[in-house]
């Protein structure tokens, strides 16, 4: 038997991962990054075949990997985490450098920055393994701590988009309804649910102006699930 909420138990961290060159960079957030060797160090990150950035990588056999902080906005997150590089610039305002292998680097947000050459690329599926051997790594802000899943998943209530190594679809979860009046709500643009049997405020009362805490999306942008 599997019971999926074991698998929250399992801690990550995560990170901004961008591919391509100063006429078309993308990136996207992940969850799935990691060291697998020390001497040279190698990074693995896992990224889903139907990513932009997947068909980037591949195509420029390099990558970079931003280590981004707690405070990260919502909106960075939401244009990085939930909307596709096909549909927008992802790039557009941000504070990008370009290091030896030509690939994006966002720093905005960042403690540090890494950059790699792809050494090896595994197929596992709906995803590949890119095995990046590290060729550049920078420290850009020490005095923040590098956001984690558990964080986002705790603090700042994110979910995993459907695209993720690590995302689990809610029917699979142990869901109870403590009362029948309260009800959900679900961003369109992340996915993020508000559930009103966890708040303290119905979601109708909510202001205006409150945005989802996930992605930035406005109030509007919600709607109502059963
Ligand atoms: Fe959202």
């Amino acid at each position: 038997m599997i019971n999926f909420e074991a698998l929250f138990k399992v801690s990550y961290g995560l990170y901004l991962v961008c591919s391509g060159d100063k006429n078309k960079g993308n990136g996207y957030i992940s969850n799935t990054f990691f060291q697998v060797t020390a001497e040279p160090a190698k990074f693995a990150a896992c990224c889903n075949k139907n990513n932009y950035t997947t068909e980037l990588i591949q195509k420029y056999g390099a990558f970079s990997v931003s280590i981004i902080n707690q405070d990260t906005p919502p909106e960075m997150i939401g244009t990085f985490g939930y909307k596709s590089g096909r549909d927008i610039d992802k790039m557009a305002g941000f504070n990008i450098k370009y290091s030896d292998t030509g690939v994006p680097i966002v720093l905005d947000s960042s403690i540090a920055w890494l950059e790699f050459k792809v050494v090896q690329t595994v197929d596992v599926g709906t995803h590949l393994m890119f095995i990046g051997e590290l060729i550049n790594a920078e420290l850009i802000d020490e005095s923040k701590d590098p956001l984690t899943y558990l964080y986002y998943r705790q603090v700042k209530k994110g979910v995993a988009p459907k695209n993720a190594p690590t995302y689990i679809d809610k029917s699979r979860l142990n869901v109870n309804s403590k009362d029948s009046s309260l009800k959900k709500y679900k961003c369109l643009a992340c996915g993020y649910i508000y559930d009103e049997a966890d708040e303290d405020i119905k979601f109708k009362d909510l202001p205006d102006d409150w945005l989802c805490p996930v992605c930035g999306s406005e109030k509007s942008d919600f709607v109502e699930i059963v």
